[in-house]
């Protein structure tokens, strides 16, 4: 395939050692774990072996020092064979990690970021409450300062590891409405107060366990605040361009598996005679998939770029994230089209990319408030206030 960007010789080599873990240890179980609704925790215990989970968490603290264009490709060789182990690894190597890191103090990042990174303990960012999704910063969990410890109480939902994770990045008010109020905690599993629900049944990404939290009059010493009080909800905020541009490989790897199935089983099935692939309509199924994978990798790859470089990357990182997963939906069901009745079939695996799929059009800001933040920023860019 025609290259996109020039990687270097570490994102290939990082690129690599996943495809060749993803290759040999998650896809002979992918299956399983939907069907069980299990956890991949040898795969990610290999992944921690390899640094892999503190991919984008400089080395002195046990991360790869990866850059964010490895992280993308990390979540791509993932995904290619099970959306639900991505999506748990990039809930704790992203925006648990990572987050934990870009916002923590040096004592902080040397009491919680060694274990992140080997996987001995795994991470959960706790935004969403049952009555705040979208509109995550009116968020009602609340923590109040009493002597050295912070008591909090309220609940979160569909929070990704909530089962699994032991730390757990919360977003609560310790002020009054809106961002202002807002500031961000490390909670460990195990603080008295503290309870974890059990995992949700769900349609799609079923080997990435998603539960609700419970925080009743939890204890939790003041030093597990993260930065500053009030300043929670800015971190959420400011974390959410690297969130859009990294989660991005994800549906890059759905439509990765997708076209992989399609290409093989086309060429391998006939119908009135000769393979499927030479059918002219066929072809034009491929040729979607194919250039919505193409372009779903130009907006990602130039996004985890500018976002390395620092550079502004708000349009791009939600372009990235809207494109990608709009074309994931659109090109897992072209591939079961492909398939016909066989592509329905459980057994040929492109009916559970469409149903993992279906989940990026919705977490981490539905596809919605993807475009009202890519036109609000478009009326800003030229000049127009709305
Ligand atoms: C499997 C899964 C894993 C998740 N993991 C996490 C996690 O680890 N941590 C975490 O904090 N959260 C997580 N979430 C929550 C996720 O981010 C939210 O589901 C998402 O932000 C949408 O919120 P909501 O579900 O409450 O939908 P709502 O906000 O109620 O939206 C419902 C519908 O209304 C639309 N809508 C809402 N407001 C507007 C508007 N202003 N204009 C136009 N349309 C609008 C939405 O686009 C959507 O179509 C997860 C969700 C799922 C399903």
């Amino acid at each position: 395939m025609e290259e996109i960007i020039s990687l270097t010789d570490e994102e290939r080599s990082i690129q690599e050692l996943v495809r060749s873990i993803s290759d040999r240890d998650l896809a002979p179980i992918a299956d399983d774990l939907d069907r069980h609704e299990k956890f991949a925790s040898g795969v990610f215990k290999t992944l921690g072996d390899s640094g892999l989970l503190g991919i984008v968490i400089p080395e002195e603290y046990g991360g790869a020092g990866g850059s964010y264009l490895s992280a993308v490709l990390v979540m791509e060789e993932l995904a290619r064979n099970c959306g639900g182990t991505a999506l748990s690894f990039g809930a704790h190597a992203f925006i648990g990690a990572h987050n934990i890191y870009k916002f923590s103090n040096p004592d902080q990042r040397k009491k919680y970021l060694p274990d992140l990174c080997s996987g001995k303990k795994l991470a959960a960012f706790c935004l969403t409450e049952p009555g705040y999704g979208s509109d995550a910063m009116g968020l009602q969990a609340r923590a109040e300062k009493k002597g050295s410890s912070y008591i909090l109480n309220g609940s979160k939902t569909f929070i990704t590891n909530g089962s699994v994770a032991d730390t757990f990045l919360v977003f609560v008010r310790t002020g009054g409405p809106g961002v202002k109020g807002i500031s961000a905690f490390i909670v460990e599993r195990g603080m008295p107060g503290f309870v974890s629900g059990k995992p949700m049944e769900k349609m799609g990404m079923r080997a990435s366990p998603t539960t609700e939290l419970f925080f009743e009059d939890c204890e939790i010493p003041a030093d597990n605040l993260l930065g500053q009080e009030g300043q929670g909800g800015y971190y959420a905020l400011q974390g959410l361009d690297m969130e859009r541009t990294l989660f991005s490989g994800l549906p890059i790897g759905l439509i990765q598996g997708a076209l992989d199935i399609a290409l093989k089983y086309s060429t391998e099935r006939k119908q009135f005679g000769v393979p499927l692939a030479a059918h002219q309509m066929v072809q034009s199924m491929i040729a979607d998939i194919s250039m919505n994978l193409y372009i779903s990798r130009s907006l990602a790859y130039s996004a985890a770029r500018k976002l390395q470089n620092n550079e502004k990357l708000t349009l791009n990182a939600s372009y990235s994230k809207l494109f990608a997963s709009e074309a994931s939906v659109k090109s897992t069901l072209d591939a079961i089209q492909v398939l016909g009745g066989y592509g329905y079939m459980r057994e040929y695996k492109v009916e559970r990319l469409m149903r993992d799929a279906k989940l990026v059009e919705i977490g981490g800001g539905t596809s919605q408030i993807q475009k009202l933040i890519i036109a609000r920023e478009v009326y800003k860019q030229s000049g127009y206030e709305i």
